[in-house]
Order: structure tokens, then sequence, then C-alpha cells
């Protein structure tokens, strides 16, 4: 599932080659992930020229010039750039012709995403964004934003850092990679922990969450070839997905447990359960 730092490498991506570019035509194959009529979409869209791509948590705000598309990749959304119509395969759902005769193509094996559209400046009305938590890699975000909200709760802190209305960009595998570097047991309540402890799991956050973007920055080279892999990250995993290897710290056995019902991996004894 793409998280936040591969929807950046998107973005980072998609920009430069999208930027300036008119929208001709759009063909709606399968309509289910736009979220307003085929009609309304095309009519508001043709004729639109992408003027910037942002990003807010896991969502890709296309900037046109009065309206924003709202993209949400899910599982395995996914972007294409074509030459031509001809290389479209079966899972490349909505297509817009550009201006300069380049097609944008969203792919989504699963048919999970979605689009929204709004009037540019009005994002942030719609219910899927506004109830979001300030970023994770916001360089403005403190501790004491997010303190309050933990320290009330009684839910594993695993639980509370892929709560999106928080914080938002932080998934199953950066949370898991955020706990181990802060040497904190996932299931360790929220109630539990000190205001230092949120500390430094925040500080913990932004450092892998830059690393990750950094690393799917660096990686990706053609943009067609490659869009959606994760880039080199996972080369620089230290628990997740490692269940039975030695931690890189202590060498004990990286272990997986069930917190919240999701798979989480973690090293027994750097994130020790007797402090809980
Ligand atoms: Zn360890």
């Amino acid at each position: 599932m793409p998280e936040l730092p591969e929807v950046e490498t998107v973005r980072q991506q998609l920009k430069p080659l999208i930027i300036g570019k008119k929208i001709v035509d759009i063909s709606i194959i399968y309509d289910k992930i736009i979220k307003i009529s085929n009609d309304e979409f095309k009519k508001k869209l043709i004729h639109q020229t992408f003027r910037d791509i942002s990003r807010y948590g896991k969502y890709l705000l296309f900037e046109l010039d009065d309206y924003t598309l709202v993209s949400h990749l899910r599982m395995e959304g996914k972007y294409y750039l074509r030459q031509s119509i001809n290389e479209l395969t079966k899972h490349e759902h909505v297509v817009f012709h550009l201006s300069n005769d380049m097609y944008l193509t969203y792919h989504d094996f699963r048919k999970f995403g979605t689009m929204e559209l709004v009037k540019k400046g009005d994002e942030f009305l719609l219910d899927s964004l506004k109830k979001l938590g300030p970023e994770v890699n916001d360089t403005q975000l403190i501790p004491d934003r997010i303190y309050p909200k933990i320290k009330k709760s009684s839910r594993p802190i695993k639980s509370l850092l892929l709560d999106q209305s928080i914080m938002t960009g932080l998934g199953n595998i950066y949370v898991d990679e955020t706990l181990f570097l802060a040497k904190i047991h996932p299931e360790k309540k929220g109630h539990q922990l000190s205001f230092e402890e949120v500390e430094c799991i925040l500080k913990s956050a932004k450092q892998v969450i830059q690393k990750a973007i950094d690393l799917g920055g660096t990686t990706i080279r053609s943009y067609q070839s490659t869009l959606g892999v994760d880039g080199r990250f996972q080369n620089e995993l230290n628990v997740h997905t490692l269940v039975g290897k030695a931690c890189s710290v202590c060498q004990e056995e990286i272990i997986k447990i069930k917190v919240g019902g999701r798979g989480t991996y973690l090293c027994p004894n750097c994130q020790r359960k007797e402090s809980l």
C-alpha cells in the first residue's frame, strides 16, 4: 500500500511531467473511483490546466485553474504517463488526454482508489481531508499538538499512530519502524506515555518518514516502469516484515504480534514490555 513517502515520490515524479499541460479530453472506464457524475467530472475538468500538485498525508491534490482533484491511491493506485492510447492496460480506469498529446492514466488493480473534485481553495471542506490531523513531516508540528490526544487515550500507541485524525501520514510500515527507533513497545497505552516519550516518538517518526522520502525519491528513475514501488527504503527496514531476523541493535530475534488487528513487528529486547 502506498504510504506518505511513496505518494510524495509520485508527486515529485509527476509534477514536472504534467504542470502546464491542459486536459483536452477524459475517458472514464471504471467510474466508481470518481465521486461525482461522469458528466460533471468531464465538464469541470476538460480545458483546465494542471497548475501544481501538492499532497496532504496520503492524498494527492492536483491543482488546476478552478478546481482541485483530490486523489487517494488506497491499496494499489498508480499514475502512468502514456504516449499512446494503445499502451493502455485493462487496469487503467481514468484517462486524461493532455494538450501535449500524452495521456495521464490512473491505474488501479484493486479499484479501491478515489477521486474527488472541489473548487480550488475548498480542499479542506472535503470530509476526507478535514478529519485529518497535522502531517507528520510538517516542520511546524511539535509534540504539544499530539500529546493531549495520546495522553487521554487507553488505546495502544501503535493504533494511535495509525489514527490519521491525531496525526496524518504514518501507515503500518512506518509506525513499526518509528516505535523501534523510539524504543517503545507498540502495545503501550497512550495514557502510559510521558511527554518525553511522545517527543521521542515524533522525532523518530519524522526521521523515518524523511529517510523514506529521500530513498523513494532517489530510486525511481523511470517513472513509467517503477512507479508504485517502495523505492529503496525496504533495504533500510529494522523490524517491519523481518520476523526471525536478528535486531540490528541487540541481535535479539524480531517478533511479530497483532496490535489492534494489525500485524506488528518489534524487537522484544529494545522495545521492552516490562515498562508497560
Ligand atoms: Zn533489539
